[in-house]
């Protein structure tokens, strides 16, 4: 029988069961035999529970290798695999169970009492999933049954249309939606990305992402399997690991907090980080200062690319050739990108501003359940409508503005946030910045620059710097200072709880 993604996430290590596939912190090492063996466990014990081709597996588990195993598990069982962040509350446990309807719910033992009404009112079957400490406490009654369970399962057929995945996009402009990833969308840009970013069973990658998540799970992961690479699977970002493990390491992937905290970090050098073969970064904007400042401690040009749950990985600077920091360089293999009016969908010729829309067999097959939705976002010869603004230079080079729903339209005036936040980021003093549109009564919206800084700065005199680099209508009303900005676990600025929080600061004009 052929399943189209399991098989090939597992093809390459086949008959190498002794192959090394992750290390763990707590030092148990997990072979390529393991996969096969464990993963072939959680399939026995959700078809046990059920579980039918199509079938949804809804997970909010800790980061860990088994929870890992579940997921191809699930996959090798015909199920789709739905993770959940670890920070939704029941509320809004209870909101995506209600609507993909899974056949299991998978949670943290600790969580269980909680969310076993939410499970029950949902039709769920409800287990749990927690960190392996010892092989004599239970990590829960999933991973009970899953020792219980023979190591051998006769891997169900699913074809390249079939959904694998359902990830639910983070929802900062209304209903969150569950993008439905088909066997082939993961399968396709698993290759394209072993190939871009040449991926070898020689390789070992430093993995510190949280795996609810796109990054962590599909490109990390998928990535890693399907060249029969290894990797140190951590529980979490934290620098002190991170130094600890990098030696044994020759990638890792990471958004770009990950790497302003180790540029924080005296030990950060070419001694320390010289050897690695590559460093990734994606899932929010690379400043182009902290690319260079990297490269000037350690040697390392960070490749940047840029991919959305719905999408998986669309562009990618070059392995080989110049890694331009600011872009998100080339579309990858087999992805067609282009620069459209957001209003008419017309193509806008190299260099103009627009929305950014990309179609090939990476594009996701649509909403769950939302018919209208999923029809609206593409358009009618196939393209999806991603929401981001971009432009594309004379190189070929993809470089991204900003999400249209961060656009600013003061007084009928476009407003790009990115292009004002590299005016004041340049300022001295300034760490980092961001820039909102709020209600203003001439204007409709006004623009309010948030800013880190590092010493105390008077609003006055970073307002007056700006006098010369900016349009009038660019330059910001009011600026605020605040600690830090605010920002998911993906290391996204979350806009709309600063347009929230400052809100009503320009109503008086
Ligand atoms: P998510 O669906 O959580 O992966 O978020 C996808 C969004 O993250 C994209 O639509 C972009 O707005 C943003 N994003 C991802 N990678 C990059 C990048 N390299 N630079 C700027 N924004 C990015």
């Amino acid at each position: 029988m052929t399943n189209t993604l399991f098989d090939a996430l597992t093809s390459t290590a086949a008959g190498e069961p002794d192959r090394r596939f992750a290390l763990l912190p707590d030092g148990r090492h997990y072979t390529y035999g393991d996969v096969d063996k464990v993963s072939a466990r959680f399939a026995n014990v959700l078809t046990w529970l059920g579980l039918q081709p199509g079938d949804r597996v809804a997970v909010q588990v800790e980061k860990s290798i088994e929870a890992l195993m579940l997921y191809l598990g699930t996959v090798r069982a015909g199920g789709v695999f739905l993770p959940l962040n670890t920070a939704y509350t029941p509320a809004e446990i209870a909101y995506f169970l209600g609507d993909a309807k899974p056949r299991v719910f998978v949670c943290d033992p600790k969580k269980r009492d909680q969310l076993a009404p939410v499970a029950r009112e949902a039709g769920a079957a409800i287990e749990t999933l927690g960190v392996w400490q010892s092989p004599e406490t239970s990590a829960g009654s999933l991973s009970d049954k899953a020792l219980a369970a023979k190591e051998q399962f006769e891997t169900v057929a699913r074809g390249p249309d079939d959904l694998a995945a359902i990830l639910y996009t983070s929802g900062t402009t209304g209903r969150s939606k569950g993008a439905m990833l088909t066997h082939e969308n993961l399968l396709s840009n698993a290759e394209v990305l072993k190939d871009s970013w040449r991926f070898t069973e020689s390789d070992t990658l430093l993995h510190t992402l949280p795996i609810f998540h796109t990054h962590g799970l599909f490109v990390a992961c998928n990535t890693v399997m399907i060249s029969g690479s290894g990797m140190i699977f951590l529980p979490k970002f934290d620098v002190e690991e991170v130094f600890k493990y990098l030696p044994q390491a020759t990638s890792m992937m990471g958004v770009p907090t990950f790497y302003t905290r180790l540029l924080a970090d005296d030990r950060l050098s070419r001694e320390t980080a010289g050897h690695m073969r590559l460093f990734t970064s994606g899932s929010a904007p690379l400043l182009a200062e902290t690319h260079r400042a990297f490269e000037a401690k350690t040697g390392q040009r960070i490749l940047e690319r840029y991919g959305m749950t719905e999408t998986n990985m669309n562009t990618s600077n070059p392995y080989e050739g110049e890694r331009r920091a600011g872009t998100v360089g080339f579309p990858l293999p087999g992805v067609s990108l282009r620069i459209a009016d957001p209003e008419t969908g017309e193509t806008l010729p190299d260099g103009e501003i627009g929305v950014i829309e990309v179609k090939g067999p990476n594009v996701f097959a649509g909403y769950w359940q939302m018919p209208e939705k999923t029809a609206s976002e593409f358009r009618p010869d196939g393209f999806f409508i991603t929401g981001d603004l971009g432009l594309v230079d004379a190189d070929g080079y993809v470089s991204i503005v900003g999400r249209g729903k961060d656009l600013v339209i003061t007084g009928g005036f476009n407003v790009y946030p990115k292009e004002v936040e590299l005016a004041i980021d340049e300022l001295d003093g300034v760490v980092e910045s961001a820039v909102i549109g709020v209600p203003h009564p001439d204007f409709g919206e006004g623009v309010v620059g948030v800013v880190v800084a590092n010493r105390p700065l008077e609003e006055a005199a970073l307002t007056a710097a700006l006098k010369d680099r900016l349009a009038r209508f660019k330059q910001p009303k009011r600026i605020v200072f605040v600690d830090e900005l605010p920002r998911n676990t993906m290391g996204k600025v979350q806009k709309n709880v600063l347009r929230e929080r400052f809100a009503s600061l320009l109503a008086e004009g």
